[in-house]
């Protein structure tokens, strides 16, 4: 039972969906606090979780600037009923003011950006109008209908105006928002600290890389996979390796893991049916819930608030949260896509944006029962139809098995049937999660 009060999720081994396990994540997850932040140099930033919102010091642009190379000149000159003249009277460049005011039936000269200069309120683009003499000091005619007054002026503030939010907090710092604020004439960003992810294997059988296996054992791949994904989350890893299927070793761990992590992700040794004593040290550890997703790959799973120590029952203020995955290398990936990554982002602070969802056409039929979600590894590539369209195709690979992990290393997508679906027959749009996206 709970000795940490209320909590919405239920203890002892339940049956859920996909969904129901998502949601029931949700519910329950506190961030890390606004408070927990840190101001990191922009060239540091990248990937990390904004921690307040970032309040524009200037107007951008800074000044009226010309939208265009052209001609700048008081819009109040243009003529309807026949050419306007206009006597050019300089050269305006980026990043050198015009000293002087445009004079009235005058222009200048201007290069895109520049500040517009006193007296002109009006950018005519050079390729509309015919200059008769030299370029700075001829005459300049533009026919009727042309443009208008005001024309290719960029307004200063336009972009963004001085104290208003220029991102938002929670938001994962990307290449552009960088450059956003780089564009700002700022140097640093206060970010949220990175959030601490405890990992280890469990299982007599699994072996560390670089020794020797033992007959019956298998290399431990989970840890490596899984520490991975959560670096590339932008995390910081507490890697506390193996841990045999002993009490006394799992108690230990938990207690270090719990100390000094926010997260703790374990892999291995939750499904009902197995002898190990995982599931024990782990129920005993905190609010624990274990559940039966309906999903293939996956399936056991184990999620819930780990006491802290000196914690007294009932004070749930600062968890850490553990996810026990299943052991299977490819179910304890997949587990760690469909539920873990969006949780760690928001106990990170991040708003996570919702999951791009490509659809394309599945090359064979598949067979599914509705009843369960199915996450099927699977190659996506572009192929044009007989009109030259473009559109997406996706093979699965013939070997699903949970244990086949060179699938999920050659695949570079998952076809994820919901759990309402049935079969699909060839050629029938599914979803894919894409692995890779651009930034
Ligand atoms: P379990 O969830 O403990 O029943 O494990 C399911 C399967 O995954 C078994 O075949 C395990 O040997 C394998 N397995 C468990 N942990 C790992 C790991 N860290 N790396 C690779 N395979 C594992
Ligand atoms: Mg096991």
């Amino acid at each position: 039972m709970s000795e940490l009060g209320p909590s919405p999720l239920a203890a002892g081994e339940r049956n859920l969906s996909v969904d129901e396990a998502r949601a029931a994540i949700a519910a329950v997850l506190r961030p890390l606090p606004r408070s927990d932040s840190i101001e990191l140099p922009l060239p540091e930033a990248a990937g990390r979780v904004l921690a307040a919102d970032l309040i524009s010091p200037i107007d951008v642009p800074a000044h009226d600037n010309s939208a265009m190379d052209g001609y700048a000149f008081a819009g109040s000159a243009l003529r309807a009923d026949g050419p306007t003249v206009l006597k050019a009277a300089g050269t305006v460049f980026a990043g050198k003011p015009f000293a002087g005011t445009v004079a009235a039936g005058c222009c200048v000269r201007i290069m895109t950006g520049a500040v517009m200069p006193a007296g002109a309120d009006t950018v005519v683009p050079l390729e509309l109008v015919q200059v008769q003499g030299a370029a700075d000091s001829g005459k300049v005619h533009l026919q009727p209908g042309t443009l208008r007054a005001g024309e290719n002026r960029r307004r200063r503030g336009e972009d963004l105006g001085a104290g208003k939010p220029a991102l938002q907090a929670g938001r994962v710092l990307r290449p552009a928002d960088l450059g956003l604020v780089a564009s700002l004439g700022l140097t640093h960003v206060r970010v949220m600290r990175p959030l601490k992810v405890a990992l280890f294997s469990t299982g007599d059988e699994v072996a560390e890389p670089g020794t020797a296996l033992a007959e019956g054992c298998i290399y431990d791949s989970n840890r490596f996979a899984l520490g991975a994904a959560v670096r590339r989350l932008g995390m910081e890893v507490i890697d506390l390796g193996l841990v045999r299927d002993d009490r006394a070793a799992l108690a230990a761990v938990i207690e270090r893991a719990v100390r000094e992590a926010d997260v703790v992700i374990t892999s291995g040794g939750v499904s009902a049916g197995d002898a190990d004593y995982t599931r024990d040290i782990l129920a005993q550890a905190g609010d624990v819930s274990f559940w039966k997703v309906a999903m293939r790959p996956g399936r056991p799973f184990a999620f819930g608030p780990l006491r802290r120590p000196g914690a007294k029952p009932g004070d749930a203020a600062s968890p850490s949260w553990l996810f026990a995955l299943p052991g299977n290398p490819v179910a304890a990936l997949v587990t760690f896509y469909a539920f873990v990554r969006e949780a760690l982002l928001v106990l990170a602070g991040a708003t996570p944006a919702p999951l791009p969802v490509l659809s394309a056409r599945s090359t064979v039929a598949i067979r599914k029962r509705p009843g369960r979600t199915e996450f099927q590894r699977a190659i996506v590539e572009p192929v044009s139809d007989a009109d030259g369209h473009v559109g997406w195709q996706v093979r699965l690979f013939g070997s699903q098995g949970a244990g086949v992990l060179r699938s999920m290393s050659e695949a570079n997508a998952l076809v994820v049937l919901d759990h309402e679906q049935g079969s699909v027959a060839a050629g029938d749009a599914v979803p894919v999660w894409l692995f890779d996206g651009l930034v």
